[in-house]
């Protein structure tokens, strides 16, 4: 099995297409697969030459796409819960010294593992030894977008120049058919404007994406405004740093007026819902005003130290709830628009609109077939299936799971690793940082 899915050609016969396309068909009919793309999508696909899966008990679904993740700290969930961000990063900054690139790894590999067993493809992630994640991505085969983190040169903790590791970084993965390197400015605290606009000069001369933390809590703000006497979306936009390929996680302290240039940049915004409400965030993001005004808005768990799950079936449900009860109004993001943002919408953000997010001929063949028979989807009704997908689907009811066409979970099971060995090796890998861990 190759990454460029030069296999034989996959159908599976009469599923549940949940197909996410113009007009978000859900019909019954097959799939056809060839070199990793869809070829067919709908009723008598040819079954000439090709493995056969029976589809009739499963929903295709694309695959989701987590737009803001730090994967590899899947050995620390639960590590520093119930405090807000000040208390979390305290700890999260102690460990972190004593992390080595093989807790990085092994850490990713885990993490990765639960993103596919939990029906997601793609992934955005933000942190430093991105070389060891993306040796973690490509092992087990997910899609994966990974943003070397940036800060001043003087407030790292990494060996060598920030700027210089991200360029490093990008040299070394760029041209990879499944692991897209971007560059990750950490955020306005820790970033000056040499940094932020150094980190933009890198991806556009790499043509490549920016993600960055963005007003995740007042604090954030309100000091950045004591220092530049502008809040963090209005200087950014000042210095000349934003662009259509960066895209913002969090974006939950907005004025009306970031939200329109958040808009007219055409920054993709990465809302974390678990993650915010977990650390006390405060406040709401403002999903449906980004949307209204034309901002594209997919969904990401953060980290497990702070959701502390990467299942995109909470946050989907999570990001729902939340602004009907806030806005006391129940028709707000509806489950077709859940399912969007965690599917093409993420795509879109990472300017894969056209390639992924969707099941359509001539895309990338990035879906899960999700169990008609779990109980988290009775009644298996095409009518409801969104609404499922959206409310009340388990990762649990996720059965397989194929990126390019190729098959990574089968079953439940991984089919390029070997979860108790990756386990294992996790577990001890997490012994030492959590003895590290202080009070
Ligand atoms: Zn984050």
């Amino acid at each position: 099995m190759t990454a460029s899915g030069a296999s034989a050609p996959l159908v599976i016969t009469d599923a549940l297409l949940v197909t996410q396309d113009a007009g978000r068909r859900v019909v019954r009919g097959d799939l056809r697969i060839e070199n990793g793309r869809f070829v067919h999508i709908g009723p008598g696909a040819s079954r000439a030459g090709a493995e056969i899966i029976d589809g009739r008990a499963f929903a295709a679904v694309p695959g989701f796409v987590n737009v803001h993740t730090h994967i590899a700290m899947s050995l620390l969930r639960g590590i520093a819960d119930d405090r807000d961000l000040g208390g979390f990063l305290e700890i999260l900054f102690r460990v972190d010294a004593l992390r080595t690139e093989a807790d990085v790894e092994a850490g990713a590999r885990v993490g990765v593992a639960e993103l596919l067993l939990g029906g997601t493809t793609t992934f955005l992630d933000l942190y430093y030894s991105e070389d060891a994640i993306a040796r973690a991505a490509e092992s087990l085969g997910i899609r994966a977008f990974l943003g070397w983190a940036v800060v001043d040169p003087d407030k790292t903790t990494q060996t060598g120049k920030p700027l210089d590791n991200a360029r490093g970084f990008l040299d070394r993965w760029k041209g990879h058919p499944t692991v897209t390197p971007l560059v990750a400015p950490q955020g306005v605290y820790v970033c000056d404007r040499e940094t932020w606009l150094g980190a933009k000069e890198l991806a556009e001369r790499y043509g490549t994406l920016c993600h960055f933390h963005l007003s995740e809590t007042r604090r954030e703000v309100h000091e950045h405004e004591a220092k530049t006497g502008r809040r963090p979306a209005v200087w950014l936009e000042e210095i000349g740093f934003f662009g259509p390929r960066s895209v913002a996680a969090h974006a939950v302290w907005l004025t009306g007026q970031e939200i329109e240039l958040l808009a007219r940049h055409r920054v993709g915004i990465a809302h974390c819902p678990s993650s915010n409400l977990k650390l006390a965030s405060g406040g709401v993001a403002p999903v449906v005003e980004l949307r209204a005004a034309g901002a594209v808005v997919g969904l990401g768990t953060d980290s497990v130290a702070s959701n502390n799950s990467l299942s995109m079936f909470r946050e989907m449900q999570l990001a729902g709830l939340i602004q009907k009860n806030q806005r006391w109004d129940a028709s707000v993001l509806p489950a077709q628009e859940l399912l969007d943002m965690a599917t093409i919408d993420g795509a879109r953000i990472l300017g894969r609109g056209a390639e992924l997010g969707s099941l359509e001929v001539g895309k990338r063949a990035d879906f899960s077939l999700v169990r008609l028979d779990h109980p988290s989807l009775l009644p298996a009704r095409p009518e409801a299936i969104v609404s499922h997908l959206a409310y009340s689907a388990s990762d649990e009811a996720v059965d397989s799971v194929f990126v390019e066409g190729a098959a990574v979970v089968r079953a439940r099971t991984l089919v390029r690793g070997d979860w108790n060995a990756l386990r294992i090796q996790a577990e001890n890998a997490a012994e030492a940082l959590w003895a590290g861990r202080g009070k």
